[in-house]
């Protein structure tokens, strides 16, 4: 009895990893068509200054809406990407399309706002990223002083000679540097100390309210203080309460992000958004 549950359990396991497999090597055809097919969107959630309200800009969200499987969420399908090698080209087209967009935004209202763009490792990497960052920007218009490109620690984890220049060029071409979920990955604090980098998004979890509360505080006052030190501005990730911006706000951290303000939005949604809160604050 025991043995045949054993071999059950064996052959639902075989058979778990099967479907991993055969869902992998579907998501990894349908994304390759998946730009085409008109099944991507870029959703843009604000940044807001936490003194007082106003909105910095706006970071671009990849979506895949896929035709049977649905709402896919995009660390599942930029993962594979990555793997693949087909992070090229869905990368180029958030950039491309982020950029547009804002420049479209910008132009009508008579705005200012910047996009952050999330970067993934194997792009920032590549020998032609700096190349085909300017050709976007050539293209869409967008200044380059309206741009940030948002990095995870894991891209400067080994400090190459190749990925701090890049870093160097894209400060003297006015673009903004980012890393994002800032104090989860392989932090360390020399590379703020080391690297040209323009803001430090400071990861969500740092803001749950836990037992560790105070723990929490601690860690994000001690971000902010020595990220201004360095001249660097923090930005808070995942603010969901009056609670959490009221006090993020006396910590003197720079910008505010998260459902408080707005989830992220698809085009339509947020011109409407920014309809109504022209002129005055968030
Ligand atoms: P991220 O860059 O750290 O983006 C922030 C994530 O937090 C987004 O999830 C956003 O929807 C979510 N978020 C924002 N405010 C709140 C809040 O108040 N509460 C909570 N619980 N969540 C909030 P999303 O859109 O699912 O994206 C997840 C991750 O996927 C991103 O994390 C980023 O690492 C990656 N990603 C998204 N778009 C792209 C892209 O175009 N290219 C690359 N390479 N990665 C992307
Ligand atoms: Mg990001
Ligand atoms: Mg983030
Ligand atoms: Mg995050």
């Amino acid at each position: 009895q025991a043995k045949m549950q054993g071999g059950d359990a064996v052959h639902s396991f075989e058979s778990h990893i099967k479907e991993r497999v055969n869902e992998r090597i579907t998501l990894r055809n349908d994304l390759a068509v998946a730009s085409e097919n008109g099944e991507l969107d870029l959703h843009y959630q604000p940044l807001v200054h936490a003194q007082s309200g106003v909105i910095e800009g706006f970071e671009a969200l990849v979506r895949w809406n896929h035709p049977s499987m649905g709402y896919i969420p995009p660390p599942r399908f930029t993962s594979l990407a990555e793997e693949t090698g087909q992070i090229m080209p869905l990368g180029e087209w958030v950039l491309r399309r982020a950029c547009c967009d804002i420049k479209a935004i910008n132009d009508r209202l008579g705005t200012q706002y910047r996009v952050a763009v999330n970067v993934s490792p194997l792009q920032f990497h590549r020998k032609d990223f700096l190349a085909r960052l300017r050709h976007v920007l050539e293209e869409t218009g967008l200044p380059a002083s309206r741009l940030d490109i948002e990095l995870t620690e894991g891209v400067l984890v080994n400090r190459t000679e190749a990925a701090i220049a890049t870093l160097h060029t894209l400060r003297s071409m006015g673009i903004g540097t980012a890393i994002d979920d800032f104090g989860t990955g392989y932090s360390s604090l020399s590379y703020l100390r080391d690297l040209p980098i323009s803001k430090v998004k400071l990861d969500r979890s740092f803001l749950q309210e836990s037992d560790d509360g105070s723990r929490n505080a601690a860690i994000v006052q001690g971000v902010i203080t020595m990220a201004h030190s360095l001249g660097l501005q923090v930005v808070a990730e995942g603010v969901e309460t009056e609670a959490q911006r009221e006090d993020l706000r006396t910590r003197k951290c720079d910008l505010l992000q998260g459902y408080l303000f707005a989830r992220p939005m698809p085009m339509p949604a947020l011109k409407q958004f920014l309809h109504g809160s022209t002129a005055h604050a968030v």
